[in-house]
C-alpha cells in the first residue's frame, strides 16, 4: 500500500503508519520484521488504540501533522461526536488491483446518522465496562449508583449519583466505580427512559431524558415538568415555538407525543419523508413515536429519538426551584467520554 501510494496521483510529503498492537499477531515473521524496521526508522508507531491515535493526528487540536489525511476504510463512528469535522472529510481508501497490489482511491467519511453513532458509542462503552452479558447489563441499568470515595474525581463531579453506567467486576459479581474502581452505593432504582435529541437546522442543541410515567412538555421556558427551548435556540426559532408546545409521554415500552394546542403545530413522519407525508400531531389523541420517526416543530426545530438503548444522560424536566445553572446542563448532556 505504501509503494502504491507513492506511485499514485495523491500528493503528500510522507507516509506515517499507526499500527494497532493487535496487528502483530496477524503478521508472519517477515511482516513483523518489516513493521519493526519502519518503527525504528520513525515511519511507523505501534499504539494500543490505533483508531484513537489516527483521529488525534488528523482531527485533534494538537495535531503535529498539519493536514494529515487518513488512509483507511474505517468510518470512525465512535469518534464522530467528539470530532464533528470527520463528517464529509476526505480520506484515501483502496481497492485490490492486479497481483494483489492495492490501488489507492479517494473516499469521504460521509455522514452517519446520530442513531448509528450512538449505538456504536454505546457498544464501546459497554465493552469498556465489561457489561457484556444481558443479565449483567439489566442489573447495571436497573439501579442508580454513587461513588463515595473522597479521592475520586467522578464522585466529586457527581456526588449524588453517577451519570454513567458502572463497571462490572466479575470476581465479586458486583458493580464498581468506572473512575476509581471503588465500591458503589445504590441510591435507588432507575426508571426506564428514552433519550430524545433536539435539533435546529442540522445542529444538535440538547438531549433530554423522558422517564417512564413522567411526561415532559416542550415549550419556550423551563417550568415544572417542562423543558424550555429558550436556553438552546436563537430568538426567531423560539418565537415560533408555543409557550407549551408538545407533550412527550413514555409508558415503559412506547413513546407518545401530543400537541398542546400549539399555534404553529407539531408534525410527525418517518425520517427522510417529504413534508407532505408528515402527519399532524393532534392535541386530542397521542401519536405513537416510533424509533425512526422525526417530530417536527416549526422553524427547522425537530426531535429524534437517540440510538441508545440505555439512556442515562439528558436534561430532565425542570422541577420546582431555580432553573439549572450554566454548569449543570453541560455536565448532564455530555457523554461519558467528553466529561472533564
Ligand atoms: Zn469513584
Amino acid at each position: 500500500l505504501i509503494s502504491a501510494l507513492h506511485e499514485s496521483t495523491f500528493e503528500f510529503s510522507r507516509v506515517h503508519i499507526v499500527a494497532d498492537r493487535s496487528l502483530f499477531k496477524h503478521l508472519d515473521s517477515a511482516g513483523k520484521d518489516s513493521l519493526r524496521r519502519l518503527e525504528r526508522a520513525g515511519g511507523a508507531e505501534v499504539s494500543a488504540f490505533a483508531d484513537g491515535r489516527l483521529v488525534e493526528l488528523a482531527f485533534g487540536t494538537d495535531r503535529p501533522e498539519c493536514g494529515a489525511i487518513l488512509v483507511t476504510h474505517d468510518f470512525l463512528d465512535d469518534f464522530r461526536r467528539r470530532f464533528p469535522e470527520i463528517e464529509g472529510a476526505d480520506a484515501i481508501g483502496w481497492r485490490p488491483g492486479r497481483d494483489a497490489r492495492p490501488v489507492p482511491l479517494g473516499r469521504s467519511f460521509g455522514s452517519r446518522t446520530h442513531q448509528r453513532v450512538s449505538r456504536k458509542e454505546e457498544a464501546l462503552e459497554l465493552n469498556e465496562r465489561r457489561l457484556r452479558r444481558q443479565d449483567v447489563l439489566d442489573r447495571a441499568a436497573a439501579d442508580r449508583f454513587r461513588c463515595t470515595s473522597e479521592s475520586c474525581l467522578v464522585a466529586r463531579l457527581w456526588p449524588d449519583e453517577l451519570q454513567e453506567l458502572p463497571t462490572y467486576d466479575g470476581r465479586s459479581d458486583s458493580f464498581v466505580c468506572p473512575s476509581c474502581a471503588g465500591p458503589l452505593e445504590v441510591v435507588g432504582t432507575r426508571l426506564a427512559a428514552v433519550q430524545v435529541v433536539v435539533f435546529h437546522g442540522d445542529q444538535e442543541v440538547v438531549r433530554l431524558l423522558v422517564e417512564e410515567g413522567r411526561p415532559v412538555t416542550i415549550g419556550r421556558v423551563d417550568g415544572p415538568g417542562q423543558l424550555g427551548l429558550e436556553r438552546h435556540l436563537p430568538a426567531d426559532a423560539v418565537a415560533a415555538v408555543s409557550r407549551t408546545h408538545a407533550k412527550l409521554d413514555f409508558d415503559g415500552s412506547d413513546l407518545w407525543v401530543t400537541d398542546c394546542g400549539s399555534k404553529n403545530g407539531t408534525k410527525i413522519g418517518r425520517r427522510g419523508a417529504a413534508p407532505q407525508d408528515r402527519t399532524l400531531v393532534r392535541s386530542s389523541k397521542p401519536s405513537q413515536w416510533r424509533q425512526r420517526d422525526v417530530v417536527y416543530l416549526p422553524e427547522g426545530v425537530y426531535l429524534e429519538r437517540s440510538g441508545r438503548r440505555l439512556p442515562l444522560t439528558g436534561e430532565l424536566e425542570a422541577t420546582e426551584g431555580p432553573p439549572p445553572s450554566d454548569v449543570a446542563p453541560t455536565a448532564l448532556v455530555s457523554d461519558s467520554r467528553s466529561r472533564p
